[in-house]
């Protein structure tokens, strides 16, 4: 028993050793995308329900890779946010998405994902300010989406640097929401722009009981609180249907576009603006 106990130790430490080599290697890999250009922004339409056009894209950030190709940023974010790295990455993602939206038609805003330890680091603000001055780009036609997580901070830290940014003009989305830590006291402690609905309750919407409730739930009390709502993650018809039903103001998911490519949004602009 003694043996295989120092086997299984030897094990888990190899194990541990790998990891911390893999995410060392990954962290000297991020320095380099950002230095040699490997980023590139792809865009998602979310699609106005109301006014029957596209308010804004998303920007998604895609690293292209020398030796592993594309990789995804569900692979990386978690080790930039680990090494802090992320503060420098989400400042060029800034940068990028506020000059490619300066582009497009007034009416058509860029929403920004703000990992949480972007948000709790000073400087925010500053960075925000610097995006906008350089593209030239209206404070309100950019919109910072943030996660419920930025609230594991405090609630009275969190609010207070959530008007500190508010204050520059731009929008605030919470993203993600009905996932993780939510809780009501969140909505009732800022008013956000928008809540993003979590794509797990549209993927379920018509087959688990319960997700149509609890859509229109989050709906009508962001209705109430003179916030908007968009739904992630729409593939089918009847999904964007029902959310139809509920006066959801908009949607975004594959059923549109999937993320597309700078050229391919100003293609997709040009075609709605002829049509
Ligand atoms: P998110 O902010 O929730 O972004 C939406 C994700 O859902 C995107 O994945 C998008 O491609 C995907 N998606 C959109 N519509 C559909 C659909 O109909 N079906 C399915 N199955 N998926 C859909 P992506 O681009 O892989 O990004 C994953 C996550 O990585 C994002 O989730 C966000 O948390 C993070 N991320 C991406 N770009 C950035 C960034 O610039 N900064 C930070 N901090 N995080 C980012
Ligand atoms: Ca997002
Ligand atoms: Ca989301
Ligand atoms: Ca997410």
């Amino acid at each position: 028993a003694k043996e295989l106990g120092r086997g299984m130790f030897c094990f888990f430490e190899e194990a541990l050793n790998s990891r911390a080599q893999e995410r060392r290697r990954m962290e000297s890999d991020l320095r380099t995308a950002l230095h040699e250009g490997q980023f590139e922004l792809y865009f998602q339409p979310l699609f106005d329900l109301d006014a029957n056009r596209v308010g804004s894209f998303e920007a998604l950030l895609r690293w292209h890779h020398p030796e592993r190709g594309m990789v995804s940023p569900v692979e990386f974010i978690p080790t930039a946010e680990d090494t802090g790295l992320i503060v420098e990455i989400g400042a060029w993602v800034l940068r990028e998405a506020c000059a490619q939206a300066a582009a497009w038609p007034e009416h058509v805003r860029i929403a920004v994902n703000v990992s949480s330890v972007q948000f709790r680091r000073p400087g925010l603000n500053e960075t925000v300010l610097q995006a906008l001055a350089a593209s030239g780009l209206e404070p309100s036609r950019l919109e910072l989406e943030i996660t419920e997580s930025i609230f594991l901070e405090g609630l009275d830290t969190t609010t207070r640097l959530l008007h500190g940014l508010r204050s520059l003009g731009v929008r605030i989305a919470l993203d993600d929401f009905g996932t993780g830590y939510s809780s009501l006291s969140y909505l009732q402690s800022f008013p956000f722009d928008k809540i993003k609905i979590d794509r797990s309750f549209i993927q379920d919407l018509l087959t688990r009981p319960g997700a149509v409730a609890i859509v229109r739930a989050i709906t009508d009390l962001a209705r109430a609180l003179g916030m908007e709502t968009t739904a992630e993650g729409v593939e089918e018809n009847d999904q964007l249907a029902e959310l139809r039903k509920h006066g959801c103001s908009s949607v975004q998911g594959y059923l549109f576009s999937r993320p597309i490519d700078a050229v391919a949004v100003r293609d997709l602009l040009a075609d709605e603006a002829a049509s």
